[in-house]
């Protein structure tokens, strides 16, 4: 039996890489935001920054090469290895009995959205709380509606994706916000470097096409880039499970509770946690 990728000293040298890369980076944008003139000490720290940031990204570009999944998205996506390192450096599959877990993680479950329609020009819009909200539809050239979104009575709530949560302390209760960043990124060079999920995300579009006729352009592109960074965590899981010598038991229903590489994540039963794929 392979040993588990947790354990494995490749594996913790990438999580180490990427967590410094990460803070590096975001002291990095702490720093181009403070506007102090005449301080030649912030260019030479924004300066030394941005050579520590290159190093990482060579260092973990090196441990992502070396990673036993590289090949595997290697073969499937022309990802960029830094965006592929902060994702498998947030996920474990020895902590994620289904695959849901995994796009639970990064951020990408649905949660109860409740229905609201504008009383002005009657577009519809869902949201997680039922409380009236100022229509934001654009009308003409720099022009919104402005009219009063209020809830539709007697709807039940539908399921919609997850919303990116600005506080990072609520963030962590509902996902991982690193994992979440990683899905994100990753999600553009399978849509647009790699020919098997460029396909997943071709028919999603033209299923919702059908499906959703009422759904902005945006909308379905958005739906069909989720669908398809969903459909290559399954496949990552899958793959990552296997290697790892872990038994993948598919029609096991029931989500993770707890941590999967790092992060706390919400634990079973919560209204929300309805364990459908897509
Ligand atoms: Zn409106």
């Amino acid at each position: 039996m392979v040993e588990p990728l947790s354990r494995s000293g490749a594996q913790d040298s990438l999580n180490a890489l990427v967590s410094a890369y990460v803070h590096t980076h975001q002291y990095r944008r702490a720093l181009e935001r403070t506007a102090v003139a005449d301080l030649p000490a912030l260019d030479q720290w924004r300066s030394s920054l941005s050579s520590m940031l290159t190093d990482l990204e060579q260092s973990i570009e090196v441990a992502v090469r070396n990673h036993v999944m590289w090949p595997w998205i290697a073969g499937r996506v022309d990802a960029n290895p830094v965006v592929a390192g902060r994702l498998l450096a947030r996920l474990n599959p020895t902590r994620a009995p289904t695959p849901s877990a995994f796009w639970r993680f990064c951020g990408l479950a649905t949660i109860p959205g409740f229905e609201l329609k504008c009383d002005r020009c009657g577009a519809v819009m869902h949201t997680t709380r039922v409380r009236p909200t100022a229509c934001t539809r654009m009308i003409g050239k720099g022009r919104r509606c402005g009219g009063a979104c209020l809830p539709v009575t007697g709807t039940r709530p539908k399921r919609i994706a997850q919303r990116w949560i600005t506080n990072p302390q609520a963030a962590r209760s509902a996902y991982d916000p690193d994992a979440r960043t990683a899905a994100y990124l990753i999600s553009h060079d399978l849509v647009a470097r790699s020919p098997h999920y460029a396909v997943v995300n071709r028919n999603e579009q033209e299923r919702l096409l059908t499906a959703r006729p009422s759904w902005s352009f945006q909308h379905r592109l958005r739906a069909a880039r989720r669908r398809t960074t969903k459909t290559f965590l399954v496949d990552l899981w899958l793959a990552w499970r296997g290697k790892a010598g872990l038994t993948n038991r598919p029609a096991e229903r029931r989500v993770t509770s707890g941590r999967i590489g790092g992060a706390q994540v919400r634990t079973p039963g919560s209204p929300d946690r309805k364990n459908t794929m897509f």
